[in-house]
């Protein structure tokens, strides 16, 4: 079993080797900057006391203050918040934002607590940290168990302590100084990706079969755009279970069963699957969208789909990657595929700063702008020098930092 750092760490060294980076540079690049953990305690509605653990991780600064999710997950641990971290670095240089890298998260598992003990969780966090954040530092925004109230309430707390600056978080509600099109913009940004990707493999997205793991924020927001482009969803499971429909899943069905139900288990007219026979399915495109690590070197030779689209961050270790290749599935890597969030997230800390509203027709169109873009730019990498989709985004990640690095100088 690989970890999930010693995973991120494995592509960067593929690629690293590759550019001929120095032992010093590469060492200098992969080092965080800062680990933060913290103790976040507060009274439950029980009148009893709940200790959980906060984490915040500051992988690298050189192109910008420090950008990245906040997971709130009983799985996230100092190792993964610390790969997470590193994966921004590399992502918001891949789509060329002006920001470095960073995650963070608590260990706590939301369906535990109440909505009140949530905010008191957010707040207690963030009453440790809130030095160390801010819109020139570091900016937290959504990801697993988080969503625009969470990222209202960090706003709010931040702001007792240094006034009001909605620019110090991202993904926050509309009405609060979030921006249009932030929630669905990872969804969204997959699906012109996955389009990009389909177009240049000659396989038209209309008609085409989708298995997706996860229906959260990117789950969901996927399988809306992807209906829309005349896709086929024939199944999607979440952490309770799955459901698999062969002429394709009513998505807008399925969210309204799982609003009253908690999970896609049970949905009526479709065959129930477990969550690890989904990955399974025979399909054109798999969208891992949930938690990381999922494809391993068991799992990735029961992989039926010609593509996958990581949605997730850091959904495959190396041996998967490799089984992967052998067996001729082309992976569009987590570093460009969910890179749509941050990008949006940009533009929302932009209207923020410039205190000036975007309307969604022109987030969504600099969104699809910037994320082509930079689809082309690492097509064109992988092509000239036959190498993965996944090592030619590190080339261009790891360059940009580098040569900032090397510009700005220690
Ligand atoms: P979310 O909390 O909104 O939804 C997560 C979904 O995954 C839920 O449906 C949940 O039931 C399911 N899930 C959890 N554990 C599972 C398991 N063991 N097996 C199968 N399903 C499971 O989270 P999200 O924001 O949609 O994030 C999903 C993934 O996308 C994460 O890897 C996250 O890091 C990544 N991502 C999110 C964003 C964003 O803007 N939210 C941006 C970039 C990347």
């Amino acid at each position: 079993m690989i970890g999930a750092y010693e995973t991120a760490c494995y592509y960067f060294d593929e690629a690293a080797r590759l550019m001929g980076l120095t032992s010093n540079m590469q060492k200098l690049l992969v080092t965080p900057e800062r680990e933060v953990k913290v103790q976040v305690a507060l009274e439950l509605d029980n009148g009893t006391i709940g200790t959980f653990i906060g984490y915040r991780i500051q992988h690298n600064s050189a192109r910008g203050p420090m950008k990245g999710g906040l997971r709130y997950h009983h799985e996230v641990d100092a190792d993964e918040v610390l790969a997470l971290a590193t994966l921004m670095t590399w992502k918001t240089a891949v789509v060329n934002i002006p920001y470095g890298g960073a995650k963070g998260g608590i260990a706590v598992n939301v369906r535990d607590l109440s909505t009140g003990e949530l905010e008191r969780v957010t707040r207690k966090f963030i009453d440790a940290i809130h030095d160390v954040i801010g819109p020139d530092k570091d900016i937290p925004a959504p990801d697993m168990g988080t969503n625009a109230q969470t990222m209202a309430w960090i706003m709010n707390q931040y702001q007792k302590y240094h006034g009001y600056n909605p620019a110090c978080v991202t993904g926050k509600p509309v009405e609060l100084h979030g921006a249009e099109g932030r929630e669905e913009a990872t969804g969204r940004g997959v699906v012109t990706l996955t389009a990009a990707f389909l177009k240049k493999l000659k396989h038209d997205i209309a008609g085409t079969t989708v298995a997706i793991q996860g229906f959260g924020n990117v789950g969901s927001h996927a399988a809306k755009f992807l209906l829309e482009r005349g896709a086929k969803i024939v199944a999607i499971s979440d952490q309770f279970g799955g459901v698999f429909a062969a002429e394709g899943l009513d998505i807008d069905a399925l969210k309204l069963h799982v609003s009253k139900n908690g999970g896609v288990a049970g949905f009526p007219g479709a065959e129930s699957i477990a969550n690890d026979e989904l990955l399974a399915v025979e399909t054109d495109v798999l969208i891992p969208a949930a938690i990381g690590g999922v494809f391993n070197a068991q799992t990735a030779r029961d992989v039926r789909a010609k593509y996958i689209i990581e949605a997730a961050n850091n959904p495959t270790d190396p041996e998967a990657d490799k089984i992967f290749a052998q067996r001729d599935i082309a992976v569009l890597p987590d570093i460009l595929a969910n890179a749509g969030g941050v990008t949006a997230s940009y533009f929302e800390w932009v209207q923020n700063r410039q205190h000036f509203r975007w309307e969604l027709s022109r987030v969504r169109q600099e969104l699809d702008k910037i994320l082509e873009e930079s689809f082309e730019k690492i097509w064109k990498i992988a092509t000239d020098k036959k190498v993965s989709l996944r090592t030619a985004a590190y080339l261009i990640g790891i360059g940009r930092v580098g040569r900032a690095t090397v510009l700005g100088g220690i």
